[in-house]
């Protein structure tokens, strides 16, 4: 077997070691085509001679397209990769007016284990390096520049870690894969959005980085019974906590953390809840983003009546939260938020 280094997963500074006997500024050509403009081939690197080329075949990528499915029109496209491993990391570009936004995954599988989420019901694989995070984003750019999505930019404008996984349990991959964003490509960090289920230390530090990076949390509940019996990290980090860590983050960055809220029938839809959210909203400055669930096979919630959702945003508004209903995107491919992982895993057999 080839044991040799692949590109993405070696530090972007350190890339002279990935290429022994070149001269150093082969290093810089090769940087630019990794993080500025890649490409899925390394022939296309025409800059390079044709033997390092050669040698960089198969080397650039960490992991291999098994699947691309569309939806949307169009304007959906969803990607499992197979890590050499085994591994599967999934990713889903979405594209709309003035942005295209790539949902990335941090992990394969989850240890978080919430009540709703196909991810946490298949339970934890292992940590993606911030080479398959960052690598997740040069696919698409690289496919992007051949395929854009109609009527959409044709280069990934914002990154949501909103894929599989919990991005503050892997947070030093999570900073490097930042870092390589941010640092060595153009992205702005402001258009970084880091999704978590409330690991409170992670967000303290996350606050106490350089980058002014989004944060969205998500809390679907707005008590601790009902937020632990969704999401078992409430134990550990209760509400209060949590809040106090999401206030600090703005303190620090200056950036306003979002709310994020699924609503799940007969659990989190009640005026109860729309009160408690809305206040925690107001003490945050939060915007409250709140979606329908999008069932998974083995949850037992269903997602609420168009009523419901209708009456709940109402609440809201009375309340004096800023919330936003989202539709979802790529449901008839699996790609929704949260459903992740489901038909990839049904086809290689696992319960
Ligand atoms: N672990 C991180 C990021 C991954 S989940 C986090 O929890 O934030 C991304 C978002 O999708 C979270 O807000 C999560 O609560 C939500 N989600 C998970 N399963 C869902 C489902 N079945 N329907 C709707 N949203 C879901």
């Amino acid at each position: 077997m080839d044991r040799r280094p692949i590109a993405y997963e070696v530090d972007p500074a350190r890339l002279t070691d990935l290429l022994p006997d070149e001269p150093p500024y082969r290093a810089d050509q090769l940087r630019e085509w990794l993080y500025e403009h890649p490409v899925l081939d390394p022939e296309a690197m025409t800059n390079l001679p044709a033997s390092l080329r050669h040698e960089l075949k198969n080397r650039i990528w960490p992991f291999r397209l098994e699947i691309e499915q569309t939806a949307d029109s169009g304007a959906t496209r969803k990607w499992l990769f197979r890590a050499p491993d085994g591994a599967s990391i999934e990713a889903v570009l979405m594209g709309y007016k003035r942005r295209t936004t790539l949902c990335i995954s941090s992990q394969a599988g989850c240890a978080m284990a919430c009540t709703f989420c196909a991810t946490g019901q298949f339970g934890f694989e292992r940590h993606l390096t911030a080479g398959e995070m960052v690598a997740q984003v040069a696919y698409a750019n690289a496919i992007l520049s051949d395929r854009p999505l109609p009527g959409s930019p044709g280069r990934v404008t914002n990154v949501v870690f909103m894929g599989m996984g919990e991005p503050l349990a892997n947070y030093e991959n999570l900073r490097a894969s930042l870092h390589r964003m941010i640092d060595v490509t153009d992205m702005a960090a402001r258009a970084v959005t880091v999704s978590t289920v409330g690991v409170v230390p992670g967000i303290r530090r996350l606050a106490d980085e350089p980058w002014q990076v989004g944060l969205a949390i998500s809390l679907h509940a707005a008590d601790d019974e009902l937020r632990t019996s969704l999401i078992p990290l409430n134990r550990r980090y209760p509400l209060e906590e949590l809040i106090t860590a999401a206030e600090y983050f703005f303190d620090r960055t200056g950036r306003r953390v979002s709310i994020e809220w699924t609503l799940m029938a007969g659990v989190n839809d009640t005026a109860e809840q729309a009160a408690g959210v809305a206040a925690i909203a107001r003490r945050l400055r939060a915007h409250i983003n709140v979606i329908s669930l999008n069932p998974t096979p083995l949850t037992p919630h269903r997602r609420p009546s168009q009523l419901t959702v209708e009456g709940f945003m109402e609440q809201l508004v009375r309340y004096g939260a800023n919330a936003t209903f989202r539709t979802t995107r790529g449901q008839e491919i699996d790609a929704a938020c949260g459903q992740l992982r489901v038909r990839s895993s049904e086809q290689k057999g696992e319960q």
